[in-house]
């Protein structure tokens, strides 16, 4: 068998064009633009790369996005503050702090400070205690491009043995959490399962978020699977060259999966579509207007 690819390039690109219609409609019926506060304490590059990117996307689709960039030292106080006056401004639909912080600030602290009806990046704890007990919540972006592309592949998960390699608070437990709303048989394996093979033999759906490149082999998936790679991973090739991979070797993998999103252009872009999705969701809920469908879980 050879795997359809799930293309998260286009999927992502389709998302954001839903979600710029969604950006009109609240224009038109309610004149408010949806907008996404970014804070960045210190200058990390991949953290300003992302930036960057976050604001090209809002314009994109018609947001505004306001960015907040911190020094490194910044304190606490300085930052609670900021986050506060974000909270009570109402051009603000969506907070996202940029994670890693610096060492010196407390980042549970912080993203608990986030107003969370504007926690786009579903990380505040109300969020999580919503999420877990199936109740409407700020969802993480990840996980729900995921879902998104999941359900767009499988239609109805229901059912379904769903094996997710990972426990993170950002990518496999709200991924698991996310599965078990759709009905799945969710197993969550980590770095102490006993025999991650045969667990992941088991499964219709594999998400492999663990950070190690190319870790799970063709032969620990179950003919027809679907796999999903959260893993983004730099690894220097026999050029010398360095390339991106993901948690699953993707030819062996191909070769056995029913589907399989590659990396990159799998997941990735489609994090990035839900930030604007959840924005807009963020946007529609404090104005009191319908949700836009189809982009929250
Ligand atoms: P993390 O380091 O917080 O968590 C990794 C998890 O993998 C841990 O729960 C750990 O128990 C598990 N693990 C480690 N070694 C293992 C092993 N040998 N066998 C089984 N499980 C093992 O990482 P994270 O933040 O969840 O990210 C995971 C990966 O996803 C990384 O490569 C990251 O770059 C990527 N990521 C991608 C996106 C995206 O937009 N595509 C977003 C977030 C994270």
């Amino acid at each position: 068998m050879t795997a359809t690819i799930i293309d998260g390039k286009a999927f992502a690109a389709r998302v954001r064009a839903q979600v710029a219609e969604g950006v009109a409609r609240v224009k038109r019926e309610a004149g408010v633009t949806p907008g996404l506060a970014v804070v960045l304490v210190g200058a990390d590059p991949a953290s300003e790369v992302y930036v960057r990117s976050k604001g090209k996307m809002c314009a994109e689709v018609g947001m505004e996005s306001f960015e907040h960039r911190l020094a490194e030292d910044t304190s606490e106080a300085d930052l609670l503050a900021l986050i506060e006056r974000l909270n009570a401004d109402a051009a603000v639909h969506g907070i996202l702090v940029q994670l890693p912080l610096p060492g010196h600030l407390d980042s549970d602290l912080v993203i608990n400070s986030i107003d969370p009806a504007k926690d786009v990046d579903g990380f505040h704890i109300s969020n999580v205690g919503l999420l877990g007990t199936g109740q409407k919540a700020m969802v993480p972006c990840t996980p729900l491009g995921c879902l998104m592309m999941l359900r767009d592949h499988l239609g109805s998960l229901s059912g379904k043995d769903a094996v997710v390699i990972g426990r993170s608070n950002i990518v496999g437990k709200p991924m698991a959490q996310l599965l078990l709303g759709d009905s799945c048989t969710v197993t969550i394996a980590h770095s102490r399962t006993a025999d991650l093979a045969e667990t992941v033999r088991r499964a219709d759906i594999v998400v492999a978020a663990v950070g190690r490149p190319e870790m799970v082999p063709g032969d620990w998936i179950k003919p027809g699977a679907t796999v999903i790679d959260v893993g983004i991973n730099r690894i220097e090739g026999e050029d010398g060259k360095t390339r991106l991979v993901g948690d699953v070797d993707y030819a062996s993998c191909a070769a056995v999966a029913g589907a399989i999103t590659p990396v990159p252009g799998g997941v990735g872009p489609m994090t990035i579509a839900c930030l604007l999705a959840n924005t807009l969701t963020a946007c529609c809920r404090a104005n009191g207007l319908a949700e836009p469908e189809g982009l929250t879980a």
